[in-house]
């Protein structure tokens, strides 16, 4: 038995979304369930850390986060080594978390979950580098160069597609680079486009995945080298996504499971964290297991 939620802090950031009317929905909902909420607004990179860590200390039955995964992963930073339960109300314009645990992509959907007893309590990993910390992945190479070139003002104004339009350009002049890894020890040369050091499966944008068996609960990060982006690849993650069968075509990516990894290419490239350019190489990066709780949708009997 879940325990009742009757009272939550609400982060927002109000640069997020697609212009949709937040509060109103947010009061509906919550006044619905018979929840009593407060909100604090976002103004600048770091906001959420400080307000997720003030909200533990005053008393909450839940922190609530209505942003991207930037948002979500500073509500994190201030929320680890508490017991509070974090929900995700989905509001960037790539919600790799959000996708990722089922939560639905509509704001009102998401809401309305918090007073109808459908939500469970599921432990997740997070990803720790440099003293902070990521909920989806950090990517080195050809994503890092889609994030760059999805401007500010382009996600706002088409989503996703920012992302796409980025994505081919990107591609065009993406080029191979050597990555220099080391997993719990073990030391790897291998030739790709990109890099992923991933905790979660999916993309944030669609249901395709890279590899249905990456767990977000299983105290591992996945390391993946993309060596072709082209059709192929495109399609061997349809399959992977259709049979759920871990990918084996070496030719076009490689895959590695572990805890602790070094990560650098030769010649550098761009690297990016949940969506955050980064600037500094080699990375070296480490899971803590079950290092949140985060409410989410109940399995029904298909699962
Ligand atoms: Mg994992």
């Amino acid at each position: 038995m879940e325990k009742k939620i009757r009272n939550i802090r609400i982060i927002i950031n109000p640069a997020s979304g697609k212009g949709e009317s937040i509060l109103p929905v947010i009061n509906s909902c919550m006044k619905e369930a018979g929840i009593k909420w407060e909100a604090s607004i976002t103004h600048e990179a770091g906001d959420a850390i400080q307000f997720a860590k003030d909200a533990v200390k005053e008393g909450i039955d839940a922190l609530a986060v209505y942003g991207g995964d930037g948002t979500v992963m500073e509500a994190i930073s201030g929320l680890i080594g508490s017991e509070i339960p974090l929900v995700i109300l989905p509001g960037g314009s790539a919600n790799v978390m959000a996708t990722e645990l089922g939560i639905p992509n509509d704001l009102k959907e998401a809401c309305e979950l918090l007073g109808e007893g459908s939500l469970e309590t599921k432990t997740i990993d997070v990803g720790q580098f440099d003293k902070r910390y990521f909920i989806a992945r950090i990517s080195v190479g050809f994503e890092a160069d889609v994030v760059k070139g999805a401007e500010r003002e382009t996600k706002n104004k088409i989503g996703i597609f920012a992302y796409f339009f980025s994505a081919v350009a990107a591609l065009k002049k993406s080029k191979k680079a050597v990555y220099h890894l080391k997993i719990d020890g073990q030391e790897h040369e291998v030739k790709g486009l990109a890099c992923f050091i991933t905790n979660t499966g999916n993309l944030g944008f669609s249901k395709i995945s890279f590899d249905k068996h990456i767990d977000v609960s299983d105290g591992l990060l996945d390391v993946i080298v993309v060596r072709k982006a082209n059709l192929s690849m495109f399609k061997l993650m349809v399959v992977t996504w259709l049979k759920r069968e871990r990918p084996d075509n070496l030719e076009l990516v490689e895959h590695w499971q572990g805890k602790d990894i070094s990560v650098s290419s030769s010649p550098k490239q761009a690297a990016q964290c949940d969506g955050e350019v980064l600037g500094k190489m080699p990375l070296h990066i480490k899971v803590i297991p079950g290092a949140i709780k985060v409410l989410v949708p109940k399995k029904t009997g298909k699962g």
